[in-house]
């Protein structure tokens, strides 16, 4: 048995690894919230933010993490009795609706078996059969399944009905493509401690301008905390409502710039490369992939071969090699493992995690041919 590892690698899609640079910015002195500073500083992350989002909409800063972004959607969109449409694929996706319920909104479920992503057809069936229905609420990257949805042919779907249409980018902001407005998207959430490398507590809503802006007006859904036009008002002057959680906004506007720096074109292709990688080295070591026909960019998710249990996979990894990996949750807790390869993380990251499971499955009695899935991970960097 090795010994206790003396270094360890954060490999979950959330919390995910903040980047040394912004681990910086949080050690420096706190500034105050309605200063000259604070102003210069929040109108940095907001003209980042709309360029990695793709808005000339509003950006709006929350201390909350993602679920409170996706709240604050939730109350500023619909109204008590209001019927929504919720494509639900996995445990984020349903969320959506579990948060309509709690206030009052009636959801109507559009389901894709979990693995799978909830094709544009049945939603133009679900919008046709709901023509009343006030908002449509999707999830780019499905953390829970390792899926990706096409939310570009779906904002296809909802852009000619009065629906507003509303998406997680949670995990699915800079790993996958995402752009708001030439795909028509009206409002979306996301937060820190995914693609964008920063501890957790910031979450983030965009807000554009066509359907988007009209609806916060509209909605008479009660709500104090996380009200935009509270909030809307205080971005017009590049503040938040209530106190800014700054030391985690002076974090991403490091996170910010080191992503416009690289390039999103760039940021995106690195992503598709490690979700190509990494699939190709987990099938290699026989593993069997959750989500083949629509996977993420940011994370993958696996069924172990036969006779390996999930949980002593992740556990061998912890406690072996210093490797943590998520579980899955809901209907596949205990069943399979996810590996994350999202923001502050590069091809040595996944080759990392690949070698981890590959040395792992050998303790666990279920060896592979030695560097078989390295050498999988590798040749499809190279390729
Ligand atoms: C992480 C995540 C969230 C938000 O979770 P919090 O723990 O509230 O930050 C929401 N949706 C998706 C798809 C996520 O990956």
């Amino acid at each position: 048995m090795t010994p206790k590892p003396n270094k360890t690698y954060l490999m979950t899609p959330g919390p995910c690894p903040v980047h040394p640079d912004a681990a910086l910015a949080l050690a420096r002195h706190v500034i105050h919230h309605r200063s000259e500073e604070y102003h210069a500083l929040h109108a940095s992350v907001t003209k980042g933010l709309r360029e990695i989002v793709g808005t000339a909409g509003e950006i709006l800063l929350f201390a909350s993490t993602g679920t409170g972004a996706m709240e604050s959607a939730v109350v500023n969109t619909l109204s008590p009795g209001d019927r929504a449409l919720v494509l639900r694929c996995g445990k984020f996706s349903a969320r959506w609706g579990e948060i309509c319920a709690a206030h009052g909104a009636e959801a109507i479920s559009v389901d894709a078996p979990w693995g799978e992503a909830v094709p544009p057809d049945a939603v133009s069936r679900a919008l046709d059969a709901h023509p009343g229905a006030a908002a449509v609420f999707a999830t780019l990257c499905e953390t829970s399944t390792g899926v990706k949805t096409d939310i570009e042919a779906i904002a296809a779907r909802v852009r000619p009905t009065p629906a507003a249409f509303v998406v997680d980018a949670v995990s699915g902001l800079a790993s996958s493509a995402f752009r708001m407005d030439d795909w028509g998207v009206d409002v979306a959430v996301s937060a820190g401690q995914k693609g964008l490398m920063i501890p957790t507590g910031l979450g983030v809503a965009a807000v554009g301008e066509g359907k988007g802006g009209a609806l916060a007006a509209r909605s008479r859904m009660p709500r104090y905390y996380f009200d935009w036009t509270a909030a809307l008002a205080a971005a017009r002057k590049n503040e938040t409502a209530w106190s800014a959680p700054g030391s985690l906004v002076a974090a991403l506007k490091i996170s910010l710039d080191l992503i416009l720096a690289e390039g999103l074109d760039r940021v995106l292709e690195r992503h598709a490369r490690m979700g190509r990688a990494c699939r190709a080295g987990v099938s290699a070591l026989g593993l069997r992939l959750l989500a083949p026909s629509s996977p993420a960019d940011g994370l993958t998710a696996a069924y172990p071969p036969p006779g390996i249990a999930a949980d002593d996979l992740r556990r061998r990894l912890r406690e072996g090699y210093g490797i943590t990996v998520a579980g899955g949750q809901g209907e596949l807790k205990g069943r399979i493992i996810r590996v994350a390869h999202m923001g502050w993380a590069g091809p040595f990251d996944v080759l990392t995690a690949v070698a981890g499971i590959e040395m792992a499955l050998a303790d666990l009695g279920a060896p592979a041919e030695p560097g078989k899935g390295v050498a999988a991970t590798e040749a499809a960097f190279r390729g």
